[in-house]
């Protein structure tokens, strides 16, 4: 095989994954069509639950000056997203090719191949490895031992590798512009007019983004349309003329909703966009495909090295599947509310009642922000009287390491997780947990500390944690034997390990 893991598309999810996969320590190349980076300002931002990925594999230090909004909406209503612990409406204000360049850098860094140029035409996945064609005259083959198709929503690798992607086609039609030199005022999360909605953010530089949509604009089938038109649009809901301005990128998108019933296929993946196309309502899709690829990373690490125990590949479909049906829910849900004309106003008031009730706010934030995102643990984690952290994403407490070469230093859990492996922290001293988790070696870090006081109206943390290397609390002592979590996370001690693998 030339390659272990061979992902099609260097987009932030491809990118995101294929950096993952070099954490785990397999061999991976990225084939992508375009020769240098599109350049496209696209999302301008990600959640909540974004950020904290992001952060804790070092990346989010890499995307400079980043600010967070507080504040939101849903569906157009706004709502504090401070509600939740940790909670916020995203970082807001980086254009998407931003995110791509950092992501490719560390990557490549990492030792990825990201090979540009190569737009994949065949794929021909055996029970053994996949052969990847690129090219169309000069014909270039590939082979690896699995294919992760992040080749975006337009994807044709989906199709090629046999996956259904069932859902709704587009009904309405948006147009998007970035437009340079003109005073637009901010409507940052949007305002109706009386025929549809229309959105204004500045980018820097000059350039603002715009988004226009009108209540009865049926899909065109056009990704680009002429900013004349976009021109007419706005001057239509908003009064105000843009035409002839300069322009740095226009486009069209839609509120097509689609999710594959399986997010394997043998020896073929997919993830991101490939997997899943909603409205970018409450910018969401970047943000849950690059939580795809962490949750897949070092799952299919672990198969490729031979540590992964039965069945872990698999809760990649399992996981993931739900988290993005509901993220379908309610960027539709959001779409109806927002987009659609004055018979909805009702509703809309209806929304603005409900949303300060602190816990609806809270339900919904959660939702958009991706901080409520829980994964099964195993038998205890599914019951309702699981420990209420056990599944969740570890939230943010500060730690003051004991013993070793920084003994008294104070540390945040993100910085722990750059590794990309899996953590045990214990604050118990209880030296059984320890040696049990030491016995992971190379899969599972020990982190002897005491957690530093956490302010008033905070719930302290669990005396001691199993995190996954997505970040995600797989055990804490409410929750019953810890070998029995590191077996069923990290496969077979270290010892046992080599000696099966010696056999
Ligand atoms: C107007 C708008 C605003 C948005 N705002 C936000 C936001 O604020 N926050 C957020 O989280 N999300 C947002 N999104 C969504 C976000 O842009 C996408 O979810 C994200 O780009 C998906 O990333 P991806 O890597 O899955 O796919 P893509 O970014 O589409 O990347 C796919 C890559 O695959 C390559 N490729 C395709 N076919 C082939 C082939 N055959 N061979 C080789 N390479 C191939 C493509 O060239 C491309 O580089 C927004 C989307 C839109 C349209």
């Amino acid at each position: 095989m030339d390659f272990d893991v061979i992902v099609v598309g260097a987009g932030p999810v491809g990118l995101m994954l294929a950096a993952e996969l070099r954490l785990g320590g397999v061999r991976v190349a990225v084939l992508e069509r375009l020769p240098q980076p599109s350049g496209q300002s696209r999302g301008l931002g990600f959640t909540a639950r974004a950020a904290e990925v992001f952060d804790q594999r070092g990346v989010l230090a890499r995307l400079g000056t980043t600010e967070v909004s507080p504040m939101g909406h849903f569906g157009g209503v706004p709502m504090d997203y401070t509600v939740v612990e940790g909670g916020h409406f995203g970082v807001r204000g980086v254009p998407q090719d931003r995110i791509e360049r950092a992501l490719e850098a560390w990557a490549i860094e990492l030792g990825v191949r990201v090979l540009r140029g190569h737009d994949v035409v065949d794929i021909d996945p055996t029970p053994t490895g996949v052969t990847v064609v690129t090219g169309i005259d000069a014909r270039q083959t590939f082979t690896a031992g699995y294919l992760v198709c992040c080749d975006g929503g337009r994807s044709t690798l989906r199709r090629m590798a046999g996956f259904d992607f069932p859902g709704s086609d587009a009904t309405r039609e948006m147009y998007l512009a970035d437009v340079v030199g003109r005073q637009i005022r901010p409507r940052f999360i949007g305002e109706r007019t009386a025929e549809g909605m229309v959105m204004s953010a500045p980018l820097g530089d000059g350039v603002d983004r715009i988004i226009v949509c009108e209540d009865d604009r049926k899909p065109s089938g056009r990704s680009t349309p002429d900013f004349a038109d976009v021109a007419d649009a706005w001057q239509r809901l908003t009064g105000e003329s843009l035409h002839g301005a300069e322009i740095r990128w226009v486009s069209a998108f839609t509120d097509a909703t689609r999710l594959v019933t399986r997010y394997r296929r043998g020896r073929v993946l997919i993830a991101g966009d490939a997997a899943h196309v909603h409205l970018p309502a409450g910018g969401q899709g970047l943000s849950l495909g690059v939580q795809d690829a962490v949750n897949l990373g070092w799952k299919l690490a672990a198969q490729i090295r031979g540590w992964a125990p039965d069945g872990l590949l698999d809760t990649y479909h399992s996981e993931r599947h739900p988290v993005a049906a509901r993220v379908l829910r309610n960027t539709r849900a959001q779409g109806i509310l927002y987009l659609t004309g004055e018979h909805m106003a009702p509703m809309r008031e209806i929304m603005r009642e409900l949303i300060a009730l602190p816990e609806v706010a809270r339900s919904l934030a959660g939702m958009v922000s991706g901080l409520d995102v829980r994964y099964d643990m195993g038998a205890t984690g599914s019951e309702p009287t699981a420990p209420a952290w056990l599944g969740r994403r570890m939230p943010h407490r500060p730690l003051v390491l004991d013993g070793g070469p920084e003994d008294g230093a104070q540390v945040r859990v993100p910085d722990l997780l750059h590794h990309g492996r899996g953590v045990l922290i214990d604050t118990t001293g209880d030296d059984a947990n320890v040696r049990g988790a030491e016995r992971f070696a190379g899969r599972v870090e020990v982190v002897r500390a005491t957690w530093a006081p956490v302010p008033d109206g905070l719930e302290p943390a669990p005396k001691a944690v199993l995190l996954r290397p997505d970040g995600y609390i797989a055990w804490m002592p409410e929750a019953g034997e810890l070998t029995a979590a590191l077996s069923r996370w990290f496969g077979a001690p270290e010892a046992d390990h080599l000696a099966r693998a010696a056999t």
